[in-house]
């Protein structure tokens, strides 16, 4: 780790799992918000694989390391604490409602230019550096190997964001940057022309993109 960029040992950079941590976070406190859920949210980074090591990290870094996450559950089980029926309501919400399936309508106080921009993957939801493949129709996850159509990869982070800034426009720009610049503009422009009505014209170009063909 050196500054706020994360390298492999091989000299690799990698996606910040802190910004990844802080896109989730947003994710949760829209969730807790619209479904008038009233706690607190307190994050911390833990990396589960018995094998990690972190080297040069601040000391002040709130990170949870393989060796210390049987510590930090004998710690939380050590809090004294009773569940009450609204908590138990609270559980009872999260596990019925999918946090990727909700709509959010009310805006929280967060900007854009905070959150981490790129493509996540379907599966282990981490950003990554999508491998193409000769066709250029599927992007791969080099973490987990799972696959997706392009179109499909693009229209879930474009839901991502209508759920985060439901009162911004839809441009191919916004979604160029949104997406972290992995894919063109022509490809941008591509699919929002065949899933979205455009509206305006040149500069003022904007989609509208039916909640059907998101879902
Ligand atoms: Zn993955």
């Amino acid at each position: 780790m050196r500054n706020n960029d994360w390298f492999l040992i091989s000299g690799k950079q990698i996606d910040n799992p802190v910004n990844q941590l802080q896109r989730q976070r947003v994710r949760l406190e829209k969730f807790f918000e619209e479904n008038k859920i009233n706690l607190k949210i307190n994050q911390k980074l833990v990396f589960i694989n018995p094998k990690f090591v972190l080297y040069e990290a601040k000391r002040d870094f709130n990170v949870i390391m393989p060796g210390q996450i049987d510590w930090l559950i004998e710690e939380l089980n050590r809090i004294p604490c009773r569940v009450y029926e609204h908590q138990q309501k609270i559980v009872d919400t999260i596990q019925t409602k999918s946090l990727k399936k909700s709509r959010y309508e009310t805006d929280l106080d967060y900007e854009y230019d905070r959150l981490f921009k790129g493509i996540t993957c379907v599966t282990c939801e981490s950003f990554v550096e999508f491998d193409f493949d000769v066709s250029r129709k599927k992007v791969q996850c080099p973490k987990c190997g799972e696959s997706e159509l392009v179109d499909a990869a693009v229209l879930r982070n474009i839901k991502d964001y209508i759920i985060l800034f439901p009162e911004e426009q839809l441009t191919v720009g916004r979604m160029l940057d949104w997406m972290g610049f992995i894919l063109s503009k022509q490809q941008i422009r591509r699919i929002l022309n065949k899933y979205g009505a455009k509206q305006g014209s040149g500069r003022k170009t904007y989609y509208v993109i039916d909640n059907n063909k998101l879902n």
